[in-house]
């Protein structure tokens, strides 16, 4: 048991366009790992794969260069982009193939290289999953990290159990991976699914930085696919809620129906034209906005029902 919690180490990083980072993160990144070789604390066999998501800049070329050079360095080529989910998904499952614990990072070193000493630490102490989360969002712009905090908010109020400020840096370990692999969701949203395997879990709190070099590449319309996704493949909440909403609104109209039948009764008819407009348009504008949240999850079910592969795996370059 001993020897195999100190077993083979597999860093997943996912890059898309990232060619202006990758160079500083293969050198930090290698040479931590390095130490930890020496220092007996990960097996000789631990790699790290960057999973290139299909980027049109040089990210590949730099990648094909850097596993030339080390066989520290692997690489998985997706066939096109799919997203950062789905390339971290490829490399993890990956890695499982090989590893006795995996490590998922951002390429643009915001999650600290150092917090892996603390997350092997917990995975020795016993632990499958280890969560990395930041100790603050200080380096957020006010923006993000209001937004942030109320997603996190909405998503518990829908129930969904995720780890707060915990994003895709984390540890785990073989048998967590191979729990991950049973869940085949197209819709795919692993901050939310990793809690659902359960396990032994440990937590373990860093300092995010900011990018160290390029852009972001989830721009603001691209975080609000993200966080739809999130919301769609963690809670039916939504439908429940829009249930509720019409059932309501069916009550109001009846009290209305029988308030017109009343003063039609009496005679005084009223001409509230104002007051049936709105009506409609209210209804109207409810309806769609019902109709749209519903046409999001059945979206979601056609894709699922086609079960299309996640990624497809162009190349792998490995030394083993
Ligand atoms: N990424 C990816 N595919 C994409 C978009 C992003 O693999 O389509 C990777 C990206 O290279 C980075 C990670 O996902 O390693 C997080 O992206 P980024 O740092 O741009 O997001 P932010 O930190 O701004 O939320
Ligand atoms: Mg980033």
């Amino acid at each position: 048991m001993e020897a195999a919690r100190n077993g083979r180490l597999y860093c997943v990083v996912p890059c898309y366009n990232e060619e202006e980072v990758l160079p500083e993160t293969s050198r930090r990144l290698g040479e931590k790992l390095r130490a930890l070789m020496e220092a007996g604390q990960i097996a000789p066999e631990s790699r790290i794969i960057f999973v290139d998501d299909g980027s049109k800049d040089a990210t590949w070329q730099l990648i094909e260069g850097l596993h030339a050079q080390d066989p520290l360095f692997q690489g998985v080529k997706l066939s096109r982009n799919r997203g950062h989910q789905n390339a971290l998904l490829a490399g993890l499952m990956t890695a499982m193939l090989h590893c006795d614990m995996a490590i998922s990072m951002d390429a643009d070193l915001q999650d600290d290289v150092n917090a892996i000493d603390e997350m092997l630490a917990r995975y020795r102490e016993g632990a499958d999953i280890v969560y990395g989360v930041r100790s603050s969002r200080e380096t957020d712009t006010a923006f993000k990290r209001s937004t942030a905090q109320g997603y996190y908010r909405l998503m518990q109020g829908m129930g969904a159990d995720l780890v707060y400020n915990h994003a895709d840096f984390r540890l785990m370990s073989v048998r967590a991976l191979e729990a991950l692999s049973e869940f085949k969701e197209v819709n795919l949203f692993l901050r939310g699914i990793v809690p659902m395997i359960g396990l032994r879990t440990a937590i373990v709190t860093y300092e995010r930085g900011t990018r160290y070099a390029g852009e972001s590449k989830y721009p603001l319309f691209k975080m609000l696919q993200f966080a739809m996704e999130g919301i769609t493949s963690l809670s039916v909440r939504p439908i429940r809620l829009i249930t509720g909403l019409g059932i309501t609104i069916f009550l109001v109209s009846i009290l209305v129906l029988i308030y017109c039948l009343v003063r039609y009764a009496q005679g005084q008819t009223i001409q509230g034209w104002t007051t049936t407009v709105l009506s409609v348009w209210a209804i109207g504008g409810l309806t769609m906005i019902s109709l749209g949240v519903i046409g999001e999850y059945i979206g979601r079910i056609y894709l699922e029902t086609k079960a299309r592969p996640r990624y497809i795996i162009e190349e792998y370059l490995a030394d083993r």
